[in-house]
């Protein structure tokens, strides 16, 4: 028998049906395929600014202390996210990036007769662990393209989705690959009409980047919501995407219970020092939300000026409508040395995501795209 069938048929019957996750092409593939140099890549929504100067020292210091466990319950991390965040540390989990949280939610609550919900076009992380875990999808429509907030979460639905064997809800404010946001009331609404076995995950991966009024400040709902969960990280805003840290916050029995799950020692040393110390340094985080707020606004108009429709985002990347099959314009980027994501796999083949870059590599993105929309 062939041999691929053959370890198939062996695997959970979660896994067989499982499509792996398509990361961004790095740079240095790029560079070796095509044969060119000084490629930027907008495919990842990695922080064009590089890591806090305090984080790399951090991370350094920690170094010489490479043979030795880190401490697995993250006592320091947890101190310093505690103050920042105002809230007892028993509320914290750490995860390995909070993808690394995301799927211990699904290993924590998933079993094969439970339900999850989610948006049609959200973050792939939410279908991959549903399907690992063989639970069912409620997969919800977005809202529709000519109404307003295009693309986004249709809490209506969400609500109307839910039944009594839901378990998990994901809700990414803002989404990946949309920028679209959920506002204050919708979400509060929402939050009052769910069932308490139902736990709703707010994904806020990019919550520092979003300059809005009416972006609700979930934290406050804790104590009202004890089903909610929220999660963060630093690969986003704090630029440490390579050092894999993120965090839930919940009520702390359940954060209790993914730490029963949780792998004893998921966070390295460095990274975790690293975090920390990225953390205090709120002077970062202040400039990389001005210059992402600069680079969006300059993406959007460039790109429209050049017939592009854009999906209206709060995170650091935009969804463009590039009106015909968006791979070939991938593929004449990459060519010329700029990646960006195709999001095809969203179900969304006329789009590509493009990640806010340093105004000058936003600017040679604008340059190739009005070549090629010649
Ligand atoms: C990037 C991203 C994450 C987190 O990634 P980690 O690096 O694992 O922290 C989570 N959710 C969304 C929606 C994202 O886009």
């Amino acid at each position: 028998m062939d041999r691929k069938l053959f370890f198939e048929r062996l695997a959970a019957p979660g896994v067989r049906r499982l499509q792996p996750y398509l990361p961004g092409k790095p740079n240095d593939e790029l560079e070796r395929e095509y044969g060119i140099r000084e490629s930027i890549k907008l495919a990842s929504n990695e922080n064009p600014l590089g890591p806090p100067a305090v984080a790399l020292e951090a991370a350094r210091a920690c170094l010489p202390d490479m043979a030795l466990y880190p401490d697995g319950s993250g006592f320091h991390l947890k101190a310093a996210l505690a103050a920042h965040l105002r809230l007892d540390p028993e509320r914290l989990t750490l995860g390995n990036g909070s993808n690394d949280i995301l799927v211990l939610l699904a290993q924590t609550f998933l079993t094969p007769d439970v339900e999850v919900v989610y948006d049609e076009h959200a973050f792939i992380i939410y279908r991959l662990t549903a399907q690992a875990a063989g639970a069912i999808s409620r997969v919800v429509p977005s809202n529709p393209v000519d109404g307003p907030q295009p693309y986004g979460h249709d809490l209506n639905a969400f609500g109307a989705a839910l039944t009594e064997q839901t378990r998990l809800v994901f809700i990414a404010n803002p989404n990946n690959p949309t920028g679209t946001w959920v506002a204050r009331d919708a979400l509060y609404k929402f939050m009052v009409r769910v069932p308490e076995h139902a736990i709703v995950v707010v994904d806020e991966a990019y919550c520092e980047y979003v300059t809005r009024d009416d972006y609700p400040h979930t934290l406050d709902w804790l104590d009202e919501f004890p089903n909610l969960v929220i999660t963060r990280t630093f690969s986003k805003i704090y630029a440490l995407a390579g050092m894999r840290v993120g965090y839930a916050i919940s009520d702390p029995a359940l954060a209790e219970l993914l730490n029963r799950v949780r792998q004893p020692f998921n966070v390295g040393s460095p990274a975790q020092a690293a975090a920390t110390a990225a953390l205090a340094d709120q002077v970062f985080v202040a400039k990389a939300r001005q210059l992402n707020a600069d680079g969006l606004q300059q993406l959007t108009e460039g790109l429209n000026a050049v017939g592009c429709r854009t999906v209206p985002s709060v995170a650091n990347f935009v969804l463009v409508d590039v009106g015909q099959p968006a791979d070939p314009i991938y593929e004449s980027l990459l060519r010329v040395g700029i990646i960006v994501r195709p999001v095809g796999n969203y179900g969304l083949p006329n789009h590509l995501r493009i990640s806010v870059g340093l105004p000058e590599q936003n600017d040679r993105l604008l340059t190739e795209m009005k070549r090629l929309r010649k």
